[in-house]
């Protein structure tokens, strides 16, 4: 049998935990993994005065394949997301958020099976931005100023919106591939393109363009603040929904809450050559070193990952265990328990050892 080389990054705040409980979990799947630890977020910085050591990048540009615990972004000048900056550094132009109802966790809704596929590197989140005030922001907002009937007020702060053809296609073929290989029936894209007929209107073109590539998959689109309402009223109509980076971001939190919330909504970055899998949650400081945090987000992240790699029957019996774990609700951190109760909960190793026990 392979031996898969992955890199680890276990971030920090609940990170560390969360993660070896996931190694342990994985580990005890019978696949054989080679984990490469990797420094990333304050330990990093600690370590090597830098969020994101280039090492840690080398390791997952090596591997190809990465796990993340949660990072705190520190607050303060200079700090960007060690979140974004790794997306973009890998060009993980995907990232892939499945919001599945676990019978057991407590949500509004039932019988959800949603997939979200958010772009990753474009629209409003690029990062091209100009302070209010700042030289900078004078320049740019005199030549738009120039060139626009609509102007800019000279004090405004700007965030630019960009959307391309290449970026637009890439992401909707995923969501189209992915539903295919899934067995899955219809993609819809999500946008906003009655109001930002430019941006929104190209993402829109170039969905129904690819949707032609895919005759096998029903393809439909909605204006997004209607996705939401649709998602509260009747969300079986809905399978696939590919969309842009900023509705992508609001949205597939939506659709964690649907099923349940952070503590067990997994997440996929991906890219054409690597591909990382995280927990959607943060790194929940107060909960640190207590080992109390709920492991399940990140151990389905590595139930991802194990799809992702093809092993589709080990990702399925981590998925089984969990389930069964969570069903029969003694096993379970305080967060999944109605009253809450730490003192009646399993711990973060306790729960992993109920879930390996379940395997
Ligand atoms: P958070 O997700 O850390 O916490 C939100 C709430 O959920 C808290 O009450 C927390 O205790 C609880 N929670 C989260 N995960 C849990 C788990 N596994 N088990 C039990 N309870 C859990 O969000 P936040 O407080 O907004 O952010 C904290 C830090 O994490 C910030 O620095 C933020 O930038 C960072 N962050 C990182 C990522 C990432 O690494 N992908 C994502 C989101 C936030």
């Amino acid at each position: 049998m392979s031996t898969y080389q992955v890199s680890l990054l276990p971030g920090d705040g609940i990170g560390p935990e969360v993660t070896e409980a996931t190694k342990s979990v994985l580990d005890a799947t019978g696949i054989n993994f080679d984990w490469e630890y990797c420094d990333a977020g304050l330990n990093a910085l600690e370590k090597h005065g830098e969020l994101l050591p280039e090492a840690t990048l080398d390791s997952i540009r090596k591997n190809g394949i990465g796990l993340k615990g949660p990072i705190t972004t520190p607050i303060g000048e200079g700090f960007r997301s060690v979140n974004v900056g790794l997306r973009h550094a890998l060009e993980l132009y995907v990232n892939l958020r499945p919001g599945k109802t676990i019978k057991g966790v407590q949500s509004t809704f039932e019988d959800i099976d949603l997939i979200v596929v958010r772009e990753n590197m474009e629209d409003i989140y690029a990062g091209v931005e100009f302070d209010t005030g700042t030289p900078e922001a004078a320049e740019v907002i005199e030549a738009i100023n120039a060139k626009s009937q609509k102007k800019i007020a000279s004090d405004a702060a700007i965030s630019i919106k960009m959307i391309t053809p290449e970026g637009s296609r890439r992401i909707v073929r995923f969501a189209f591939a992915y539903a295919r290989q899934n067995n899955r029936k219809l993609v819809t894209a999500v946008h906003k393109a009655n109001i930002m007929k430019f941006s929104d209107g190209l993402f829109l073109q170039v969905a129904q363009e690819v949707a032609q590539e895919y005759p096998d998959i029903e393809f439909n689109d909605r204006i997004v603040d209607n996705m939401c309402m649709q998602l509260m009223q009747k969300p079986e109509q809905y399978d696939v929904m590919v969309m842009p980076n900023l509705y992508g971001d609001i949205v597939s939190d939506m659709v964690a809450g649907m099923v349940g919330g952070l503590g067990v909504a997994p997440g996929g970055n991906i890219g054409k050559d690597a591909a990382v899998f995280e927990p959607i949650h943060g790194s929940a400081p107060t909960h640190a070193g207590k080992n109390v945090a709920n492991p399940v987000a990140m151990l389905l992240s590595g139930a991802m990952m194990l799809r992702h790699l093809g092993e589709r029957d080990a990702a399925e019996r981590v998925e089984g265990a969990v389930a069964k774990v969570i069903g029969e609700g003694t096993q379970v951190t305080y967060d999944l328990r109605a009253d809450r109760d730490q003192s009646k909960a399993a711990s973060t190793t306790e729960m992993a050892n109920a879930i390996i026990a379940a395997m």
